[in-house]
């Protein structure tokens, strides 16, 4: 709590350690936000929504959006709309408050569970919590970019004696060193956190995350609404993907502890299966999938015939490229999405067949309707 690395150094953006899809686009949260709106349409516009973001960093996805529904102010006019961010970073929050609100807030508010609020420049009531548990209850659209990977995992190894959990040890040989080691015997997390269909060999699981997805499909299963998470990540095939950044640089996981982003791949097959059916799920999508099927090809092209100078051109096409290069950022990252039930399958109708009740398709994973 005070030593790791969001505690203290927490370096998104490109003079930190690594550098997020919202910061190097603005396109990106743009889309994001047209996707809430459609979502909230296709859910029969209810009169009031929360949007919680986990882990916003400089809260530039916010800011995004947030423009975004300004813009469709007309749209959302009789719509009650408020932000809610998880974050645990002091310093992050900090910027995340002067980017969204200009500063003015109010630290440590009577309503003990919101360590900060304070009020958008678009006039939207923001509050701050450090755990999910704490955002008030109600109907509301999430949002995790990037937020998952940053959790802690647990690392396992199966050997001829059964599953090991691989921990950490200090050197003996090396003072102020740290070094892998597996456990002799079996551990509690070797015995509650891997699936018995498991495959691999080697896995990480981050349990973390599995209580997170289930809170979030509870409460979408009960107030309603829908959650986007958007990582790196793999479909449960992936076995060795524990790294550090530094400085934009791979830097050694047990080196310098609390100075570097620790980071490993999100297993979706594992994200599916802790939301334990109470919401359907979408995904994972690649990024380059969601962000065509969301019409980036067109703001991309409406962006460039907007903007006068080369240089800004030249810089709307390099960032297009990181975003959707299957190379760079396009087929790594996914898309994937949590739904109340009767989003995708109409309630009364279950036995019919799919085309006598058409639902609205969910944007994104389908290519988007303008309607
Ligand atoms: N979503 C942002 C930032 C991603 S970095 C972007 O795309 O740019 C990860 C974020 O999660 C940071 O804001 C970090 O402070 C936050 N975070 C990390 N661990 C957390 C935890 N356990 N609870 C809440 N927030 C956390």
């Amino acid at each position: 709590p005070l030593q790791g690395y969001y505690t203290r150094r927490g370096g998104v953006g490109e003079s930190g350690d690594f550098i997020t899809s919202p910061e190097i686009s603005q396109v990106f949260g743009e889309l994001i936000g047209i996707w809430y709106i459609s979502e909230w349409m296709a859910m029969g516009k209810p009169n009031t929504f929360q949007l919680v973001e986990l882990g916003p960093g400089r809260g530039t996805l916010t800011e995004d959006i947030l423009r975004v529904f300004k813009q469709l102010a007309s749209v959302l006019s009789k719509c009650d709309v408020s932000v809610h961010l998880v974050e645990v970073s002091p310093k992050l929050s900090e910027i995340q408050a002067a980017m969204l609100t200009g500063g003015k807030v109010q630290p440590n508010p009577e309503d003990e569970l919101a360590y900060m609020k304070g009020i958008s420049k678009t006039g939207i009531p923001i509050s701050w919590y450090r755990d999910i548990q704490d955002v008030p209850p109600g109907y509301s659209f999430y949002l995790a970019h990037e937020f998952f990977d940053a959790l802690p995992i647990h690392k396992f190894q199966r050997t001829e004696k059964g599953w090991r959990e691989v921990l950490v040890d200090i050197d003996p040989e090396v003072p102020d060193q740290l070094r892998f080691v597996l456990s002799p015997s079996r551990t509690p997390a070797t015995q509650n956190f891997i699936q018995p269909e498991e495959t691999r060999d080697h896995v990480e699981v981050c349990p973390e995350a599995g209580v997170i997805v289930q809170r979030l499909a509870s409460r979408i299963e009960k107030d309603g609404g829908a959650a986007l998470v958007a990582d790196y990540g793999h479909d449960g095939t992936k076995t060795d993907t524990f790294r550090g950044f530094r400085n934009h640089k791979l830097h050694d996981v047990l080196s310098a502890p609390g100075t570097a982003d620790l980071t490993a791949d999100v297993d979706f097959s594992y994200l599916r299966k802790m939301a334990q059916g109470k919401t359907a799920t979408l995904g994972p999508i690649k990024q380059r999938e969601f962000l065509k099927n969301m019409g980036i090809d067109l703001r991309l092209q409406v962006l460039l015939q907007n903007s006068g100078d080369t240089a800004t051109r030249e810089q709307l096409l390099h960032s297009y490229d990181m975003l959707m290069n299957p190379e760079k950022m396009g087929d790594c990252f996914n898309f994937f999405a949590l739904l109340p039930h009767h989003r995708l399958v109409h309630p009364d109708k279950k036995d019919e067949p799919e085309s006598k009740c058409p639902l609205p398709p969910v944007a994104g994973f389908n290519e988007l309707l303008l309607k």
